[in-house]
């Protein structure tokens, strides 16, 4: 299925309405798309936009499959995401990103703190990233070394074969996100290898950026790389929830 289960609209930081991002990605070809807002803890209008969204999937019904999601940062060295667990029912999925390098005591590292060890960095991330693994709220990894490259970490410098294996063993799903990865980067050769559940997302931010992006996503889908069995990953998801 062609799709792109990452993008952003004017719920959170994105430019145009839900209904003009579902709108642009039936004009471009897609079969599906999600809307996957950033949330805090404390976002209130979740219920609303979840509620929102599901309207939109009647709207839509017969022109492509519109999923909710959200997407939230991790917290935390235990892997706690940026997300009250009351929102986790109400849509169908949850993207687990890393936005900062979380510290203990509830800090994060800045690219500023010349004092902090670029190992201690990787370690603080690795642990974090292993913990979210098992973080059963979280089912896609989005863009998982987006963070460290920041701090000039690249992922050669990384145990790339066994965070492959460990998000392998989670069940959960690794994106490619086609605004920080390219294809000539490990993570994504081993993943491919391994044949690890991958999904191509854009985590667009705007009509503009969705179109521009869909090239990217285009391309890398008919390489492969989408090997996600989306709806039959909701759908056991959901199952196991009840
Ligand atoms: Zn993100
Ligand atoms: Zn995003």
């Amino acid at each position: 299925m062609l799709m792109d289960l990452h993008t952003h609209s004017s719920y959170s930081d994105g430019k145009n309405t839900p209904e003009e991002m579902i709108q642009t990605a039936i004009e471009l070809g897609y079969e599906g798309v999600a809307v996957t807002d950033h949330v805090w803890r404390t976002s209130a209008w979740v219920p609303d936009y979840a509620e929102h969204l599901e309207q939109l999937k009647t709207n839509f019904r017969g022109l492509i499959r519109v999923y909710s999601g959200i997407e939230a940062k991790v917290l935390t060295l235990d892997g706690d995401i940026d997300a009250n667990v009351s929102f986790l029912p109400l849509v169908d999925l949850v993207l687990g990103s890393f936005h900062r390098i979380p510290r203990p005591q509830g800090f994060y590292s800045k690219t500023n703190d010349a004092h902090i060890s670029r190992n201690v960095i990787v370690e603080h991330w690795f642990e974090s990233f292993c913990r979210m693994l098992d973080n059963p709220q979280v089912d896609i990894i989005a863009h998982p070394l987006s963070e460290l490259k920041e701090f000039g970490i690249e992922s050669r410098q990384l145990p790339i074969k066994e965070l492959v294996d460990l998000i392998g063993v989670s069940g959960k799903i690794l994106e490619i996100n086609v605004r920080y990865n390219s294809l000539d980067e490990p993570i994504i050769r081993v993943a491919a290898e391994q044949g690890i559940p991958t999904l191509v997302s854009s985590d667009s931010h705007s009509v503009a950026d969705m179109v521009k992006n869909s090239v990217f996503v285009k391309e890398l889908s008919n390489r492969g790389f989408q090997t996600i069995d989306i709806e039959r990953y909701i759908r056991n998801k959901k199952a196991s929830q009840k």
